[in-house]
């Protein structure tokens, strides 16, 4: 399975965050947000996990999040994205050959998964990682994110040290490619800037290409 129900209950503290959040905000989403998925694509992009007021209240990854406006405006600059983003996802954003996931499926409170949530949902990673047949980039966005990746391919973290722009082979076909997150606190501290950001991509497109 590569996604996991709408109303997962694998993890206790989740499953609670959920019903609080659902009760505060009856009209969002509030579930498990679903994975951006076009199965051809070479590139996937793996986020940390549905921020509060984004992707849990609109149903799509990154979608309302800070982080979304630095990732949407990436993928447009790289043609990898067709259409208009907009905030509320209603509009005709289409990604062109790369897919957009995260490392766990369900808002936690204050953007921080616990060990065993993220174990939780590894499964629905590599489903989700195994499903594109033509991968050859994913991009970690943060620690991790890059912990759960490693792990689906059963490889040893130890070998595959976290660093923004390090680059692994997962496979003879995968490569890794880190990054670090595009959340407002590495944007607004300058841990992460557009041109480090820019970076990512132009390596990402240079790997496809080859
Ligand atoms: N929104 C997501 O969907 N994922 C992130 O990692 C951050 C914000």
């Amino acid at each position: 399975m590569i996604e996991p129900d709408k109303n997962c209950s694998k993890c206790k503290r989740l499953k609670n965050f959920r019903e609080i959040n659902i009760k505060k905000y009856p009209s969002w989403f509030n579930g498990a947000v679903p994975s951006i998925i076009n199965k051809n694509s070479e590139i996937l992009i793996v986020g940390l996990a549905p921020g509060l007021n984004g992707a849990n209240k609109t149903g799509r990854p990154f979608t309302g999040d800070y982080a979304g406006l630095t990732l949407f405006h990436t993928l447009k600059k790289y043609r990898l994205l067709r259409g208009q983003y907009k905030e509320d996802g209603n509009d005709d954003l289409k990604l062109q050959n790369c897919s957009i996931t995260n490392a766990v499926r369900c808002v936690p409170p204050k953007n921080l998964p616990k060990s065993d949530e993220i174990k939780n949902c590894e499964n629905f990673l590599k489903s989700t990682i195994f499903l594109h047949k033509n991968l050859k980039v994913i991009i970690a966005l943060g620690l991790i994110s890059h912990k759960s990746i490693v792990s689906t391919f059963n490889l040893k973290q130890k070998d595959y040290k976290f660093g923004h722009s390090n680059k692994h082979n997962l496979s003879k076909k995968i490569k890794l490619i880190d990054s670090y997150h595009c959340s407002r606190y590495n944007i607004n501290t300058k841990r992460l800037s557009q041109v480090m950001f820019d970076d990512i991509f132009i390596e990402a497109k240079k790997i496809i290409l080859n």
